[in-house]
């Protein structure tokens, strides 16, 4: 099975949830059925092979992918958190959510500068959050690698917004 059939079989849809009206795509089960997690992360591997020097993770599924990742292919992992969590210098983005509105910060000088970072989330939505943490990464003196998702969702739009940049989504749906 490719990680796309994997993907597809073990992630679940949850009517009105976190709102009503809202289709939620839980991806919990990916992680939890270990043939699946490891095809998703080494199809990343496979995918940006050679394209970046450090991967990061957005709060708090992307944690559970980028931290796989870097140490599968022995690279730095950063943090990109939800805002109040870091203590210290932080830079911050305020963006819109698809249900309200949310903030991302980043702790600067943790990578060479020009570093080319992988940015990791589980799933692409209005792509707001992408966007805000393609935009920390800039801002911090290094390069978006590209984006990597388990799940892309196509009628939303993300991949619009994330225009220029490379993007791989495991599945689209
Ligand atoms: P976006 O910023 O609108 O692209 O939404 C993506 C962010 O919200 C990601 O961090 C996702 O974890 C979360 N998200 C949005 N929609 C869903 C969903 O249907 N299932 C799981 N997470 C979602």
């Amino acid at each position: 099975m490719t990680a796309a059939d994997l993907v597809l079989a073990h992630s679940v849809t949850i009517p009105d949830f976190p709102k009503p009206g809202i289709l939620f795509r839980d991806l919990t089960p990916v992680f939890s059925h270990a043939d699946a997690f490891r095809a998703v992360i080494d199809e990343f591997a496979e995918h940006f092979a050679g394209q970046f020097d450090a991967v990061a993770g957005v709060e708090a599924r992307g944690f559970l992918l980028s931290s796989a990742l870097a140490y599968a292919t022995n690279t730095p992992l950063i943090a990109v958190r939800k805002a109040g969590k870091l203590p210290g210098e932080v830079i911050r983005e305020d963006y819109q959510l698809e249900y309200g509105t949310a903030s991302l910060e980043l702790r600067p000088g943790q990578l060479p500068e020009g570093s080319r970072v992988l940015i990791l989330d589980d799933v692409l939505a209005t792509g707001g959050s992408c966007h805000a943490s393609g935009r920390l990464i800039e801002r911090a003196g290094y390069v978006v690698a590209g984006f990597g998702l388990v799940l892309e969702l196509a009628d939303m739009t993300g991949r619009e917004r994330l225009a220029g940049y490379p993007l791989h989504a495991i599945m689209s749906e």
